[in-house]
């Protein structure tokens, strides 16, 4: 079964309920879905069915929304409608909301916002107890990069959604491995990536001292090959090639900062790729041998379509003569990856996405999500505090805007902190955390709050355990009476 999410620059006339009624996946328990199989179209196959699965489950929401609406003054309207929210979702309904529906009008933006937030939790519960995206090379990933010349692979997209699954679907990479962040525009935040920098750099002369390996630093701009005019990078106007030059500069400006800062001049290797988020086609621009990055050389997946990996290597190596062997080497391994990836939206969409645009269910700020490896599901801006990642939810409420508010619906947003629990204190700071970042969104936007057109949860968990996400506040009376229990 395909999905059928159109593209959202007219929100008003899209068709809803194009999502079957059905249950979602069975709660799975605790089971590496790691098979020995890596057979590309079983990996395919399996990357599709979990995709479909997730996001049926959201988009089930609103058509089970939109039929309880037309039932509410009916005399057991509570009772029918939690048992089929039970049934379809799968999740405990809001009671006292549904039991107000009688008196008044059912509080559709609200039980649309409640739902949408279960299925989140739910979704997220079974990432973590079944892993369903788990990598099945995960340590030959680790030695092939090693082999390369890297020991580390650092990647900051676009908070665009259209952007979430660069590295579990578009590179094929794992994303136990691969550390992420994403910043709207690409742009990320160098004093904060020093730090992290500094952190593993650290920990590895500790564990076995210097090598010659660098810390590999990957931004990922994105262009869309449909609709290029509006349906580029929101944060660069959809200008490719601002979206690619601000990702380069970005680049520029941590290596030159890591230069400056530790005096290692050769520490960081940078790497941009761009991504057409119509067709997940990537285009990679390689350093040459002192790092430098010139945007008008480029390598091009789909100009690689139909080659083995020994002609991949040799276009690589020739259409990049200027770079070292480890990156071509690279290079032509992440577009033997693209490929599957190009050969995924070839078998389930005829090689063009039908959501050119934005489709996000939800808004995720925060610093986790890990198991938001999905196209289009969240857009996600990573930051500690609201103040710092400003623009980036000023983009995503925009992009919202069209695709909820215009329809009468509150834009979802989650802020979720994660913590290792073995670090004493470590969850208090990260409950504390959410709520300073819940409580200056409401001050940032007090006019949408006060029309109750943003609704959040706040999340944690502990990145030491398989349990379930913990819920620790909300601006929903349903959920905040959901946890008072
Ligand atoms: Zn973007």
């Amino acid at each position: 079964m395909i999905m059928q999410r159109h593209t959202r620059s007219t929100p008003q006339g899209l068709p809803e309920g194009r999502a079957p009624l059905r249950r979602p996946g069975a709660r799975s328990v605790h089971l590496d879905a790691v098979t020995l199989e890596c057979d590309v179209t079983h990996e395919n196959q399996r990357l599709g069915a979990y995709e479909t699965r997730i996001k049926a489950a959201f988009d089930q929401v609103i058509p089970l929304v939109r039929q309880l609406v037309s039932r509410q003054f009916e005399a057991d309207f509570a009772e029918s409608a939690a048992e089929e929210i039970r049934a379809v979702l799968g999740c405990e309904p809001p009671y006292a909301l549904l039991q107000h529906a009688w008196t008044g009008q059912l509080d559709v933006k609200a039980l649309v916002s409640h739902l949408t937030f279960a299925v989140y939790l739910q979704f997220v519960t079974d990432a973590i107890q079944a892993r369903p995206l788990a990598h099945p090379a995960c340590e030959a990933f680790q030695r092939f990069l090693t082999e390369c010349g890297y020991h580390r692979f650092d990647i900051t997209p676009c908070a665009d959604g259209r952007m979430a699954h660069v590295i579990r679907y578009v590179l094929r990479l794992p994303a136990e491995l691969v550390r992420r962040k994403a910043y709207a525009g690409a742009v990320f935040d160098i004093e904060d990536n020093l730090a992290k920098w500094a952190e593993v750099e650290l920990m590895r002369t500790q564990e076995s001292g210097p090598s010659a390996t660098q810390y590999l630093k990957v931004v990922a701009y994105h262009v869309s090959s449909v609709d290029c005019e509006t349906e580029g990078c929101a944060a660069h106007g959809s200008d490719d090639q601002k979206a690619a030059q601000a990702g380069l500069d970005a680049l520029d400006g941590f290596k030159k900062a890591v230069a400056q800062t530790f005096h290692q001049d050769q520490a960081v290797e940078g790497l941009l790729i761009g991504v057409d988020t119509a067709t997940d086609a990537i285009r990679l621009h390689l350093p040459d041998a002192n790092g430098v990055i010139a945007l008008d050389t480029q390598i091009r997946a789909l100009d690689c379509v139909g080659m083995d990996r020994t002609a991949i290597q040799a276009h690589v190596e020739t259409q990049a003569s200027h770079a070292a062997p480890g990156m071509q080497k690279l290079a032509a391994r992440l577009i033997e990856h693209n490929l599957e990836q190009l050969r995924y939206v070839e078998s389930r969409h005829a090689g063009v996405y039908p959501d050119i645009g934005h489709a996000e269910r939800f808004i995720g700020i925060g610093v986790g999500f890990d198991e938001i490896q999905l196209r289009n599901l969240m857009y996600f801006g990573y930051l500690h505090t609201v103040e710092e990642g400003a623009a980036d939810i000023d983009v995503g409420l925009k992009i919202f805007k069209g695709l909820n508010q215009s329809r009468g619906l509150a834009t979802p947003v989650v802020i979720r902190f994660d913590y290792y629990g073995s670090i004493p204190g470590a969850r208090a700071r990260a409950a504390k955390r959410a709520a300073r970042v819940a409580q200056a969104l409401s001050a940032r936007y007090p006019d949408q709050f006060a029309r109750a057109e943003i609704h959040y949860i706040q999340v944690s968990r502990d990145l030491e355990t398989r349990e379930p996400p913990e819920l620790l506040g909300s601006n929903l009376p349903s959920l905040i009476e959901e946890i008072g229990e």
